[in-house]
């Protein structure tokens, strides 16, 4: 017989009162978008704090199913929304993930990316530089582009500079590395997470830069939530939705019926719900229409905590069922995250309804009028 594999989990020892609150109501699996994937109690909310827990005092042990089901999370925190004992699952499953890793169970596809980074200092291993047609030079505008759009969207990046140009913005590049999200969610080695933060935020204070501008949800939840708790950010964070909506856009007609997706690390961790409406309802003759499940419920694209690269199947199953609930009502499917934006469409390519999906920065740009 295998022995068994009992970890130190020193994190999620820390969170073991938090956990012992759950009073295994089940609120949580209304929401969580992995239990309505598999319909499967391990993978909702309150069986992944059962697991942590169960880690946590050693009574169970970190056998390959457990480990398989403890990054059955996306980090979209709708459980914690539904759970009426307050309990920062989140928070608790990075905990575990942590432990886990520490005790040498990192999935092969996380492995990947933290040599990955390592390596070429982005999550996809790319080694090409990529020409987005703007300088790093010193401004006190920066914009922050992130690894996905760089590499697997630069459409939103040069929407975002040709905004910017319009709009006359005196802004630069920052000589960025990855931001250290999927590291994180992922609960990988802590010291490489803060070796990232403290190039980005030196590259940024160097260029003398007072607001850094983002088009991806995850980098700037890491900017906003965790960075300041390793490093001193001595400069102002902006979603790039946030940072138009206090604009006066002047933008020509659109005759479409949008919908919005809220990326969850925007959303239900920063609550930025107001600022891309905004934006959407200055599009002339666009009509605005909400999904059924929207802001702080909006339900999860699919795509965060490391599902995408360690579950695509289950990231596309998810991602379809927001693309249909979008095709229901709208004719054009916006959100704010390019990561979002290639989750979605994966989603798409599943059950290929009619329906348009693009980060909101394209269509800003589209329509802007200079
Ligand atoms: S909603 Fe909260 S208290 Fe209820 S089962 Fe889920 S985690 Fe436990
Ligand atoms: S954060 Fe989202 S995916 Fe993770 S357990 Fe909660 S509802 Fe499920």
């Amino acid at each position: 017989m295998a022995r068994k594999k009992i970890i130190k989990a020193e994190r999620t020892k820390k969170l073991e009162k938090e956990m012992l609150t759950c009073t295994l109501c089940g609120f949580c699996k209304s929401v969580c978008p992995y239990f309505e994937d598999n319909q499967w109690d391990p993978s909702a909310a309150r069986g992944k704090v059962i697991l942590a827990y169960g880690l946590s005092r050693g009574e169970i042990s970190a056998d390959a199913s457990v480990v398989e089901r403890l990054y059955q999370c996306t980090t979209c925190k709708d459980c914690e929304r539904r759970c009426p004992s307050n309990i920062r699952v989140v928070e608790i499953i990075e905990a575990a993930r942590a432990d886990l890793v520490e005790a040498g169970c990192a999935l092969p596809a996380h492995k990947r990316i933290v040599k990955n980074i390592k390596e070429t200092k982005n999550p996809y291993g790319e080694t090409r530089a990529v020409d987005l047609g703007a300088e790093v030079k010193p401004a006190e505008i920066g914009y922050f582009v992130g690894c996905t759009a760089r590499y697997r969207m630069p459409e939103v990046a040069k929407h975002t500079i040709s905004i910017l140009r319009k709009m006359g913005v005196d802004f630069t590049l920052v000589d960025e590395v990855c931001c250290g999200s999927t590291l994180k969610r992922t609960g990988q080695d802590e010291r490489l997470i803060k070796e990232l933060m403290k190039a980005n935020v030196e590259a940024v204070t160097r260029l003398g830069v007072k607001k850094l501008i983002f088009t991806c949800a995850g980098c700037l939840k890491m900017f906003r939530e965790e960075y300041p708790k390793h490093v001193a950010v001595d400069f102002e964070t902006e979603h790039l939705v946030e940072f138009l909506a206090k604009k006066d856009l002047k933008l020509r007609p659109l005759k479409k019926r949008i919908t919005y997706h809220d990326p969850c690390h925007i959303g239900r961790h920063l609550k930025i719900y107001d600022a891309p409406r905004k934006v959407i309802r200055m599009m002339p003759e666009a009509t605005f229409v909400e999904m059924k499940e929207n802001m702080e419920s909006a339900r999860c694209c699919g795509g965060g905590g490391g599902v995408r690269s360690a579950d695509p199947p289950a990231a596309q199953r998810i991602a379809s069922r927001r693309v249909r609930s979008a095709s229901e009502v709208a004719d054009l499917l916006l959100t704010a995250c390019p990561f979002c934006v290639t989750n979605l469409r994966y989603g798409n390519e599943m059950i290929k309804v009619d329906i348009e999906i693009r980060d909101i920065a394209e269509v800003v740009d589209d329509l802007i009028i200079t």
